[in-house]
């Protein structure tokens, strides 16, 4: 009997049905097709350092990485990301068995959430999320439980109680991200003590997004979920050079973490791309080796930058949330009265907006299951030079003109 194909089911599976194609690809389409300015997707305009452009080049040349790599990841890279944590946050992964490289923080975020959940589980993530922790609960079959951040004095702050509310005992683990994407919110010492203590208390594993640890301004602080007490050996951080060194099409990322939890990380990781980013791999070994002032110029770098479109989108009549770390704005359109939307719908006023005014943003509704605490949102990158920022606000002066 041959195997019957019923045109009644749908191709992409019930875990997947959801989920369309990523806002990131449809606005970034979008900017292309309308000319437009393109404060939506977060990559920067600009590469980042030359000497660590070389290295790739050098790499590639000498013939280090053509080939696939190891599993893990080239030992010297994974030395390098050892003493980074040594150097930043006091803390000493063995590079052999506590460090795990990835294909982008994306990977290293979907390795961990196949490898620790069973079908059934409860995964508590802050909301907004960024995007793929959606797809990658459903893809392990576990069940998300958004704890809504809400604005408040300016920011977006996290409610503790809400958090520990959300915990049940079906729940498997916490995914954090700090400093958090879309909001700019970067959770504070008190805060992330609090989580930790949670995690303990209710044995739960923690995933922590930190892929924006090098972007935090004015007084706000990084400080890694896995310097907790207890914490050690139930958290699995995540970060990207895509971020830090602003090679956002490498796809260079890692997982640090307890041998048993890198282990588990790992035989999920093998089977989704293996290896990847053979010379990049070298190339940012050397990145993560560049003195402080690297890592202090591009802060301020960026810092400047925050303050051009935070003073532009203001003037243009947004309300603006402070963003103490990423290189994100969260915006509310609701002060514009009925421009581009008329019930302040922020989808509606990112698909208007290229039209209208020539550049392109992300309706923050997207990274929430409960849309309509989302809808007034409108997210903005910084990432961008600053007379590329200058025009845009310029552009979108006119909105209220
Ligand atoms: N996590 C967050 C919070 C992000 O904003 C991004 C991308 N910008 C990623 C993960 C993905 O990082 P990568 O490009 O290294 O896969
Ligand atoms: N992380 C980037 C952002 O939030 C986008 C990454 C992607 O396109 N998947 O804009």
């Amino acid at each position: 009997m041959s195997r019957m194909t019923s045109s009644a089911r749908p191709l992409l599976n019930r875990r997947l049905a959801e989920f369309g194609t990523t806002i990131f690809a449809e606005m970034s389409a979008l900017a292309l097709r309308t000319g437009s300015i393109n404060l939506g997707q977060g990559f920067p305009d600009t590469d980042g350092p030359k000497e660590v452009r070389e290295a790739a080049v050098k790499a590639l040349r000498d013939g280090r990485g053509n080939q696939y790599p190891p599993g893990p990841g080239v030992p010297e890279l994974r030395t390098a990301i050892a003493a980074h944590q040594q150097r930043r946050y006091g803390l000493s992964p063995d590079p052999d068995t506590e460090v795990l490289v990835t294909a982008g923080a994306t990977e290293a975020i979907a390795a961990a959430l196949l490898a620790l959940l069973e079908p059934g589980d409860e995964v508590v993530a802050l909301e907004p999320y960024y995007d793929s922790y959606a797809a990658c609960v459903a893809l392990a079959g576990a069940t998300r439980i958004p704890v809504t951040l809400r604005p408040r004095e300016g920011r977006f702050h996290l409610d503790l109680d809400e958090l520990r509310d959300a915990v049940t005992d079906r729940t498997r683990l916490l995914l954090i991200n700090t400093p958090h994407n879309p909001t700019g919110t970067v959770l504070t010492r008190e805060e992330l003590s609090v989580i930790a203590a949670l995690a303990v208390e209710r044995d739960l594993l923690v995933v922590t997004d930190e892929v924006y640890e090098h972007l935090v301004y004015d007084d706000a602080e990084h400080v890694p979920l896995s310097t907790f007490p207890g914490m050690r050996d139930r958290t699995v951080t995540i970060s990207s050079a895509g971020k830090t060194f602003s090679f956002t099409g490498w796809k260079v990322g890692w997982v640090t973490a307890a041998p048993a939890l890198v282990t588990a990380v790992r035989s999920a990781k093998q089977y989704l791309t293996y290896v990847a980013s053979g010379p990049f791999q070298y190339a940012v070994a050397e990145a993560l080796a560049l003195p402080d002032t690297y890592f202090e110029g591009f802060r301020a770098d960026m810092l400047a930058k925050r303050d051009v479109l935070a003073a532009g989108l203001a003037e243009a009549g947004f309300e603006v949330f402070r963003t103490a770390g990423t290189y994100f704005i969260t915006t509310d359109i609701r002060p514009l009265g009925a421009v581009l939307s008329k019930d302040g719908d922020g989808f509606a006023f990112c698909r208007a907006l290229p039209e209208r005014a020539g550049v392109v943003a992300i309706p923050n509704a997207v990274f929430y299951d409960h849309r309509e605490a989302g809808a007034p949102f409108v997210r903005f990158a910084f990432c961008k030079q600053t007379a590329v920022l200058e025009e845009a606000v310029s552009r979108l002066k006119t909105l209220s003109a």
